[in-house]
């Protein structure tokens, strides 16, 4: 049988197995997709064992995204430009690399009717999470990406990236004279509970506030929101789902449903 593995340190939390055997069964497919704990420096080791015993793919979680970027023979554009990846596919004894991420977040924003088109975007936080959705996020045409980042050289080497585009980067503190349609909180804060230096009038302008971030408690910033009645308040358990949904298809060339699973991981996210 076809294996598939997601890498991670930790991995106990992962939600890629149930999601993938969950696709599996949806699109009528025999392989096997489990979870492994991999040691810091075992990385490579571990990928190539898996290739050995019928591998045909793997996810890469943190802290993993950067070796494995590095440890490709070829990687799609999207993946150069994040520096990273969360997708390997094994192939004619090659490894190619390639970021999902971007599309999974895209996606639900469209499933959510969120309109980016001509919009003005602002990304919160220049880690590999804000990194990776960059390009996904200006194929879809908005008219500004503003990246605002605690470090904000971060979020400047990110915008540099992209010299053909209205892409930006300021300060939290610079956010609070702006106007922006979207705001996309890509920050870790929300797994520690802290909250951002974000203005609640910067936030009331918003349509649509997004957390890359879900559990079973909504996080400070889409409580901020929610108070403020923004119209979208949506969290990333879609985001999780959809990138899933596309490290799929690479695999397999078949799109999976991300509704009949997304409805099964929020009931259990609420029980
Ligand atoms: P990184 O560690 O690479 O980056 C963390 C980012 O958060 C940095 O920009 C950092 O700022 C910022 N940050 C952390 N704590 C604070 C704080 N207290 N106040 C302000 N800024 C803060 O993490 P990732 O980019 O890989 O992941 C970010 C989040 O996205 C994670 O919570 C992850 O779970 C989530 N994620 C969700 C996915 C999904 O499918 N839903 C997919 C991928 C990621 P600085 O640069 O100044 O340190």
């Amino acid at each position: 049988m076809k294996q598939f593995r997601v890498f991670g340190n930790p991995i106990a939390q992962s939600k890629s197995p149930s999601i993938h055997q969950q696709f599996a069964v949806q699109t009528a497919l025999m392989m096997n997709y489990e979870s492994e704990l991999v040691e810091l420096e075992q990385f490579d080791i571990a990928v190539k064992k898996l290739i050995a015993n019928e591998g045909k793919g793997a996810n890469v979680t943190a802290p993993f995204k950067e070796q494995a970027f590095a440890l490709c023979d070829e990687l799609s554009e999207r993946a150069k430009l994040a520096g990273a990846v969360n997708t390997l596919i094994f192939s004619n004894g090659l490894i190619y690399g390639d970021t999902t991420d971007g599309l999974g977040l895209v996606n639900d924003l469209l499933r959510h009717h969120v309109q980016l088109k001509a919009s003005k975007i602002l990304l919160l936080g220049a880690g590999g999470a804000a990194k990776g959705v960059v390009q996904s996020l200006l194929e879809q045409f908005p008219q500004s990406l503003t990246i605002a980042n605690r470090t904000l050289s971060k979020a400047e080497a990110i915008a540099e990236q992209y010299p053909k585009a209205d892409v930006s980067a300021i300060t939290f503190e610079d956010t609070e004279h702006l106007v922006f349609d979207i705001i996309i909180n890509a920050t870790s804060a929300g797994l520690s509970g802290a909250s951002l230096p974000i203005s609640d009038q910067t936030i009331k302008n918003a349509d649509t506030c997004y957390d890359m971030v879900y559990g079973t408690e909504s996080t400070a910033f889409l409580k901020q929101a929610k108070l403020l009645r923004v119209d979208n308040i949506i969290d990333g358990l879609g985001m999780l789902v959809g990138q899933a949904a596309e490290s799929f298809y690479l695999w397999n060339n078949i799109r999976p449903d991300v509704e009949p699973v997304l409805m099964s991981l929020r009931a259990e996210l609420n029980q």
